[in-house]
């Protein structure tokens, strides 16, 4: 469900037309509705109204600090795995005992910031990881709250570079190994053990995976609490799937209901890290023809947009729905629409039947609100595209296009080649 609609033949955000937009930012754009993201996050967050939860939007998805201020105006916080994202989260204004931190390779100086800003859970992926908390939080005399992701060995069925919670991936920790670190735990008084975490994959579209982890988790908390382990949060990651094409997800009440009924009675705070399926339809990401070039045998609509903006049709193949912004025409070609980067894995569609469209025509890629600007780079040296936040009758650009400048930003010429 998302607030991209058509009036007559002209694609909107809300209540503003896109062509609007794209006579003010140019191509290629990010343009994310507020109106989606805002009921994406409540209807998700009442799935979970019957029990205490906290709902840790998972910033990598989408983490430009003004879709961040959305979701902490609405109670939520942030899953985040950097340093960078650390710092976003703050400057978005998300209170620290509302962020947690995942990740395989927190640097020492991310896990310095992370104690100091007291933020409400590390979630700890390896020893060496512990190890180095022990020593931090004792050098600066700080309580650190943690948790233990565990890997659960549970296969998502979902695309193999976004599985995380097979015996084969570098995430978590499996459990009598964790055990053996929540044991650990008990020798160092600054080190408080307060949750488990775990986060399977991403675009899941069965519950059944879900509901495999949960159970596990909940066995793993219980043989905790025996132990005399105060497990206060379950974190149960993010990863639920969102319609792309035909995919049927579930939808976040069922999801909801499901794990409610297995952990309601265990008393636990209950953490989500949602990312995909808050803020994936609720952005697009729009570009203008520059080409329409014919092959024997094929045809070419070359657009402004690239892989370096949205990279997840080149990487994982992935299927975004595609149309034109302004419907002008009913007939169909089939075509490979793709970009300008010197890379023949850099395509949107490939042998789609398509409207036909013309050089100047702009078109939306849809579904590009997850894993789209946040996965964008500056490969070939493009300048990253604007975002753009639609709130009914008014837009606002919250990313500003990068010029040539900021592509060196940093660089510089040694001495011995200056002319
Ligand atoms: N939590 C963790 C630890 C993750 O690694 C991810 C994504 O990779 C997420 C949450 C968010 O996943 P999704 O966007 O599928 O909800």
């Amino acid at each position: 469900m998302h607030y991209f609609e058509y009036k007559k033949d002209e694609l909107y955000c809300e209540d503003v037309p896109i062509r609007e937009i794209v006579k003010k930012t140019k191509t290629p754009v990010y343009i994310y509705s507020y109106k989606t993201l805002e009921r994406h996050f409540k209807v998700f967050d009442k799935a979970f109204e019957k029990i205490p939860h906290l709902i840790c939007y998972s910033c990598k998805a989408n983490s430009n600090i003004a879709i961040m201020s959305i979701f902490r105006n609405l109670g939520g916080g942030a899953d985040i795995v950097s340093g960078g994202e650390l710092y976003r989260a703050l400057k978005a204004n998300i209170p620290a005992d509302r962020i947690v931190y995942s990740g395989v390779g927190k640097t020492e100086e991310e896990l310095k910031t992370a104690i100091k800003a007291n933020i409400l859970m590390i979630n700890i992926e390896s020893e060496g990881e512990l190890d180095a908390l022990i020593q931090l939080s004792s050098r600066l005399k700080k309580e650190v709250r943690v948790s233990i992701r565990v890997n659960p060995q549970i296969d998502p069925k979902t695309h193999p570079y976004i599985t995380t919670g097979l015996k084969k991936n570098k995430f978590g920790i499996i459990w009598d190994e964790a055990l053996k670190l929540y044991r650990k735990m008990k020798n160092y008084k600054y080190i408080i053990p307060v949750g488990i975490s775990s986060h399977i994959g991403s675009q899941i579209l069965e519950l059944s995976p879900f509901l495999e982890a949960v159970k596990s988790l909940k066995n793993m908390l219980y043989q905790l609490k025996t132990m005399g382990f105060e497990i206060k949060y379950l974190d149960i990651g993010g990863g639920l799937g969102i319609t792309y094409k035909d995919e049927k997800a579930p939808h976040p009440e069922e999801y909801g209901d499901a794990i409610i009924k297995e952990i309601k009675d265990t008393g636990v705070t209950l953490i989500l890290e949602p990312g995909r399926v808050i803020v994936g339809n609720s952005g697009i990401l729009v570009t203008r023809v520059l080409y329409i070039k014919n092959v024997p045998g094929k045809t070419f609509v070359i657009v402004d947009g690239a892989m370096n903006d949205l990279i997840r049709p080149s990487l994982y193949g992935a299927y975004h729905e595609i149309l034109p912004v302004t419907k002008h025409n009913t007939k169909k070609k089939r075509v490979d629409i793709v970009g300008p980067i010197c890379e023949s894995g850099d395509f949107f569609a490939k042998d789609r039947p398509f409207f036909e469209v013309e050089r100047g025509e702009f078109i939306a890629v849809y579904g590009a609100g997850a894993y789209g600007f946040s996965m964008s780079s500056n490969y070939n040296s493009r300048p990253r595209a604007p975002e753009v936040l639609v709130k009914d009758d008014e837009f606002y650009v919250i990313r500003k296009r990068e010029t040539k400048r900021d592509l060196i930003k940093g660089e510089s010429i040694p001495d011995f080649l200056r002319l």
